[in-house]
């Protein structure tokens, strides 16, 4: 089984839940007292909020890709960015490394394609609804045509996310209010939800939601464990196909 390295503390109330889930699917498939080989480097997430709301996203990508490198030195065998905001450098933390990067959206784009959905809505940060780095991604490598909430709703989600989930609040009225925001998503035609928001899965589950959820955390940590018992090798897009296979 291949180390798996993981970019965390984005905040670290969903890498804790990446640990234990990572962990989790290693036990069922082999069972007994087995775990996970993992390295992290985990963020201060104060420091990378702050180049956020600066936008200096080339000073996040440096961050990122050093993390990496140290990973790689750690003896990392594949890396997760265990956010989907930060996927927004995913490109230049994997040119920073010679192990392949697991991409979260390419994890979430191969369940959709799964299931066969074709118009999805989609949760998460102001920079992952309104940027282009996510929604792109999945209609140029997925095909999916991706609806957010009400441009009105962004900051409302935005907030729940930052003021209270990555602090460890959740508040029940908050997730009536997202249930209502997922269901007007459905009225325009949304066949699922993608949870694009690592902290998400805290708030909502399948039982709150009208239509299925594509929780990204749960998805992400399986499908490393996957990857890192050589079973799932299609996940990662063509240009790593050669990584993959050294
Ligand atoms: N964990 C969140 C995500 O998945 C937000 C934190 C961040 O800004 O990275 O996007």
């Amino acid at each position: 089984m291949k180390a798996i390295g993981l970019i965390g503390g984005m905040s670290w109330e969903s890498t804790a839940i990446y640990y234990q889930q990572i962990n989790q699917a290693v036990r069922e498939k082999m069972g007994g007292l087995h775990s996970a080989e993992i390295v992290m480097h985990s963020c201060d997430f104060a420091e990378i909020v702050s180049l956020q709301q600066q936008g200096d996203w080339d000073a996040m990508a440096g961050k990122l890709a050093a993390a990496a490198q140290s990973l790689e030195r750690a003896g990392a065998g594949c890396l997760a960015i265990c956010t989907n905001t930060m996927h927004k450098v995913a490109a230049e933390v994997q040119a920073a490394v010679n192990i392949p990067l697991i991409d979260i959206r390419d994890v979430i784009g191969e369940a959709i394609e799964a299931d066969g959905l074709h118009t999805i809505g989609l949760l998460g940060t102001r920079y992952t609804m309104e940027q282009e780095f996510f929604r792109a991604h999945l209609a140029r490598e997925w095909g999916l045509k991706v609806l957010t909430p009400q441009e009105e709703m962004y900051g409302v989600v935005h907030e729940i996310i930052f003021g209270e989930l990555c602090q460890g609040i959740v508040s029940p009225a908050n997730r009536v209010r997202m249930t209502e925001i997922i269901s007007e998503m459905a009225k325009r035609g949304a066949q699922g939800i993608i949870l694009g928001c690592t902290e998400l899965m805290l708030l909502l589950s399948q039982d709150d939601s009208p239509l299925p959820l594509y929780d990204t955390t749960t998805l992400h940590a399986r499908a490393l464990v996957s990857y890192a018992m050589g079973e799932d090798a299609h996940i990662l897009p063509a240009s790593h196909a050669v990584l993959a296979a050294v």
